[in-house]
Order: C-alpha cells, then structure tokens, then sequence
C-alpha cells in the first residue's frame, strides 16, 4: 500500500489568482467538477472544504486535495474514500513538512503521525496516534474504522496493525528537507544540552518562531495538518485529519488530530468541523465537538465556529499563552461545513490572509478564514 509522490505544488501564482473571486474560482474549475455538476441528484450540491493546504499539494494529474475528493463524490464514490484520497496527496507530497512522508519530527527526530477520520452515515471513526513508517496515517485510520473494533490505536501497536494490514512500514519518513530542519532547530536549541525544563521549553518555543522568522520553517508547518470534510448530494457527511503534528515536540506528544471531538468531528444529521492549529488548546475545549452541537442547535458554521474559539478564549488563562491584549498568543483554526453544505474557515486571528480550500461544481478556490479577533 505504499504509494510515492512524483506530483506538484500549485504555485504562488495559480493560488493568488484561484484567491477571493467567484470569477476566479470558476475559472479554475476542473473539467472534472464540471463534469460533476451534471450527476447531482437531489437538493444538496456535493461540496469540499479543507484547510489552504487541501489547494496546494498536487498529485501527478495536478489535482488536488479538494478536487480529487470533489470529483470522486460526484462520480458516486463514498464520500470517506473520496476525502481521504484527497488528503493522501498532501500526505505523499515530501514538500508539505507537516502531514505525513517528510513530515517535521519530534524532538528525537523522528516523524510521528496522527490522523482520524469519521464516517457520517456508517457512524464509524478510527484513528492512529504517534504512528511511524506509514506515509498515510489516513488510511490506517480508515482501516481502524472499518476493520477493527476500536476507535484509536496508537505507537508500536498502529504500526503493527498497519503491517499487519498490509501498509508497507518504511525506517524513516524523513526526507531531505526534513532532516535538514530538524538539525538546523537542533543546532540552535540544544548549544549546551538541557537546561532546566522550564528554560528549555521557552527556548524551543522562541526557536521554533524564529526558524520561521528566518524563513527556515513555513509559519504553516510549525504546526500544519490537512482537515478534509466532504458532502455528497444525498446529503452524507465525512471528514479526515491528518498531521505530522507539533514540530520538535516531546516524543510521545499526541494532539487533537486524531482525536474524535477534538481535530476531527463528523455527525450525519448535522455536518462536519475539523480543526488545525494548537491542538492542546483544541483538546482541552473538544471543539470540533463543540462546533457540531452549536450546529445542532441551528447555527450557521461560521457562528459555530465562532462559539468555539470563544470558548477556546475563555479558558485560555495561563499567562505564557496569552499575549499582551491577553488574548491567545496562538491560533486554532476551524473548517465546518454542514449537511446542506454551508460552509466556513475561522480562526482567531484574520491578519494575515489566510484561506481554506472550497471545491464545488464551480470549482476549487481559497476563500478567506474570518478571524474572531481583528
Ligand atoms: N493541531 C495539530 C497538533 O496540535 C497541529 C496543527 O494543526 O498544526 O498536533
């Protein structure tokens, strides 16, 4: 089951230009999702949303996460088989440092993964945490779901099951790139060994910034994962997380990404959230969760979203996390879509021009996160 990644990267350009505009995100339509329109069946329009990532990565035909995942709705596919092929092309990518092959690794240097994925009608969900050797920690997590009894397997025992289902396990999910990030963070956060804990911590925090400061890490990548949540015509709901997780982080350190309620949540009657960012603070507030069930209760995503970063706010209290207007010096970020396909991106912070990828019959375009806090 391994697969190698020989595809592209959309570049700067074709992002920009797919940015904003109805105008634009027409323009960029495939022919596949064109093609799709004309197999809607009833009164839901099959959509996708993922994080800016999702419009980004592509495979060898130069789709993308979201079109793929688009075109295979449309084409009948299950909508948890479509997402997750999606989000495996951003997995394989080696140039994506923060899901799956080439992922940043732990403070150790290896590359620990973590994805979950729920399936709406079938009401089943699987995830795998802190896996090694597998590029496509979505699939084992699909695998979980469906062939197992559990919810969640994690370390040495998801690598075996993987092996066990036929995943091919490889010694190091390191690339070039990667490799050559970790020594460089290495270089700068360990000039005399460990110092006291909390030092150490507040020095790997500034250098973390600071390699992105110097453009060694993309700001994207210090944390970075792909949430990929889609909705065919009759009206189904599925959503996939996948990460490489923090950069440089304690070996062992699992995030929201595949946790159930919390990177990742998916109810049939209502739509999907799934979320990138800090996922300490994501565990602490079971957002993704949260999300759905303001969802449930008639709020639009974008307000659902809203309510959760909220809540993230609120019991934000320690004083290393916040900042000097005491808000979060962090940022989560929210991707809902619900079962009649209203969509939205939201994060704390709307500065700096961040999108999420939407793919429709109209096409695949960045649309811009709303920020709670200007
Ligand atoms: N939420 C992920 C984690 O905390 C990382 C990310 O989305 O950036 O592991």
């Amino acid at each position: 089951m391994g697969e190698s990644f020989t595809g592209k990267r959309a570049g700067v350009d074709r992002r920009t230009f797919l940015t904003g505009t109805a105008l634009a995100g027409a323009a960029a339509a495939t022919a596949t999702a064109g093609r799709a329109a004309a197999v809607q069946t009833a009164g839901v329009k099959p959509i996708v949303i993922a994080s800016g990532n999702g419009l980004r990565s592509q495979a060898d035909d130069g789709e993308t996460c979201v079109e793929r995942a688009f075109r295979m709705i449309t084409e009948g596919a299950d909508v948890l088989d479509a997402v997750i092929a999606g989000v495996n092309i951003v997995e394989l990518d080696p140039e994506d440092t923060s899901v799956g092959y080439g992922g940043l690794p732990d403070a150790h240097g290896n590359v620990t993964l973590d994805s979950c994925c729920m399936h709406g009608p079938k009401k089943r969900a699987g995830g795998v945490a802190a896996i090694q050797g597998v590029r496509t920690p979505s699939l084992v997590a699909q695998a979980v779901a469906d062939k197992t009894d559990h919810h969640l397997i994690v370390g040495q025992g998801a690598q075996d099951l993987a092996r066990q289902f036929g995943f091919t396990i490889e010694d190091d999910l390191n690339t070039d790139t990667s490799r050559r990030i970790f020594f460089e963070w290495k270089r700068r956060v360990d000039p005399a060994h460990y110092l006291d804990p909390e030092r150490d911590a507040a020095l790997r925090w500034r250098v973390l910034h600071d390699m992105a400061r110097d453009g060694i890490i993309d700001p994207e990548h210090m944390y970075g994962t792909i949430n990929c949540n889609g909705v065919n015509a009759a009206g189904d709901v599925c959503g996939v997380t996948t990460t490489s997780g923090l950069a440089w982080k304690i070996p062992g350190r699992v995030g929201d990404s595949p946790i159930l309620g919390a990177g990742l949540y998916v109810d049939n009657d209502v739509g999907a959230a799934g979320s990138t960012g800090r996922g300490e603070a994501n565990l602490y507030n079971c957002a993704s969760y949260l999300v759905v069930e303001e969802m449930r209760r008639g709020a639009h995503p974008k307000d659902a979203g809203m309510t959760a970063l909220a809540r993230i706010r609120a019991n934000t209290v320690d004083s290393r996390l916040l900042n000097e207007d005491g808000n979060p010096n962090f940022d989560v970020n929210f991707y809902v879509v619900d079962k009649q396909g209203r969509h939205a991106g939201v994060r704390f912070y709307s500065g700096d021009n961040r999108n999420y990828a939407v793919c429709t019959e109209n096409g695949a375009e960045l649309v811009p996160i709303e920020g709670l806090i200007s």
